[in-house]
């Protein structure tokens, strides 16, 4: 049996007549940029959020960045964040002349470590950008303590957590803004790249909205430096047929994780930490992610017997030598450092079937024993 990390043939198959038929649409409309159906996907997503406002973007990582220069962050400014998380969470923060200010993961969740958030705050701190790796969001009500306490902004990385919930709330409800991504691999992915923030704050949402069009209000007087990041029409028009399938495909990602969790509790427990979905929270298990034993050699095995896995992330951001200037080096975020030694990522899409994942847990238990 070959068993990809993820595999979108499927849904594709169930979907393509709707999609067709909306890319038709698009070009016999000759509305390529920032049409109908980019409102129509930035307010469904809003609504979906309980946020005011919209704003599709280029891609996830702009989301972050347009969010983040939206907010007032600028040169010289500092911004709270994790370093296990993918690149483009940082790489947005110095790409707005700001400077990412790492701090240690809470071992349970992968999530940052609210607790070790004030110890880092100077008084060039301006945000706080909690991630919501793999789907279950970081711990928010300490997190907008802190921000309200010392005047900053929260912008939620939000790009594996689209439906995601803390308490009964929705990612972006709580926070100054959160992006999300349409990266085709992403729990609600376009077929191309794509992005979005959502917020609360309008002044924020208007200014991100001048940003993606150059900064341009009315069109062709600048008075911010913009540049050119808007969700495309075509990708909002595939996103606008996934959206109504987006909640039972979470809830199958759920399953897949709840059967994975207890086969492999049953049978490997020893050498295995499964993910932890903390009380009042909804994951939804954009990766299900292991902590393991032998991490690489399981791997390597995985792979011999056609079972794909991923490393999210082998290599810290605080340790990348593009950062290098930042001045951090191995043993100051131990949690950070640990995970990425330990974390595996299994197979996990919404289509998964039982039986490809009995033959993922029967390999797993036969390399331990
Ligand atoms: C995918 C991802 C992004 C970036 O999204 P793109 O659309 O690929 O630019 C940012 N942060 C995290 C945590 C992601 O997983």
């Amino acid at each position: 049996m070959k068993i990809p990390m993820l595999d979108l043939s499927e849904q594709y198959s169930i979907l393509k007549d709707e999609v067709l038929s909306k890319l038709d649409e698009v070009m016999s409309s000759s509305q390529f940029i920032l049409g109908s159906h980019v409102k129509q996907v930035e307010n469904d997503i809003a609504e979906m959020s309980k946020t005011k406002n919209g704003i599709g973007v280029g891609n996830g990582s702009d989301a972050i960045h347009i969010a983040l220069q939206a907010a007032g962050v600028c040169e010289g400014d500092e911004v709270i964040t994790t370093s296990f998380t993918f690149f483009a969470t940082a790489g947005a923060i110095a790409r707005a002349n700001a400077k990412p200010v790492f701090v240690d993961i809470d071992p349970v969740t992968f999530n940052i470590d609210p607790s070790k958030i004030e110890a880092a705050i100077t008084e060039k701190t301006k945000a706080i950008i909690p991630v919501h790796l793999y789907g279950q969001m970081a711990d928010m009500d300490p997190i907008m303590e802190i921000a309200k306490k010392h005047n900053l902004h929260v912008i939620e990385d939000a790009a594996q957590a689209i439906g995601s919930e803390y308490k009964g709330m929705q990612v972006g409800e709580m926070s100054s803004a959160a992006t999300y991504s349409f990266f085709p691999t992403k729990n609600l992915g376009a077929y191309g790249d794509g992005g979005m923030i959502v917020s609360n704050d309008d002044d924020l949402s208007e200014q991100a909205r001048i940003i993606r069009v150059h900064g341009s209000k009315p069109k062709y007087h600048h008075h911010i430096l913009g540049y050119n990041s808007r969700l495309d029409e075509m990708q909002a028009a595939i996103v606008s047929v996934k959206i109504p399938h987006l909640s039972s495909w979470s809830e199958n990602r759920r399953k897949h994780a709840a059967y994975y969790t207890e086969k492999i509790n049953n049978a490997v427990a020893e050498n295995i930490v499964t993910p932890v979905e903390v009380e009042n929270r909804y994951h939804v298990f954009h990766q299900y992610t292991l902590r393991v034993e032998k991490r690489d050699e399981l791997q390597a095995y995985l792979k011999e017997q056609g079972i794909a896995t991923m490393i999210y992330y082998p290599v810290p951001l605080h340790t990348q030598p593009v950062f290098k200037e930042l001045g951090y080096k191995e043993g100051d975020l131990p949690e950070t450092e640990k995970a990425a030694i330990e974390a595996l990522s299994l197979p996990m899409f919404p289509e998964l079937k039982k039986e490809q994942q009995d033959y993922v847990i029967e390999k797993i238990v036969d390399f331990y024993s």
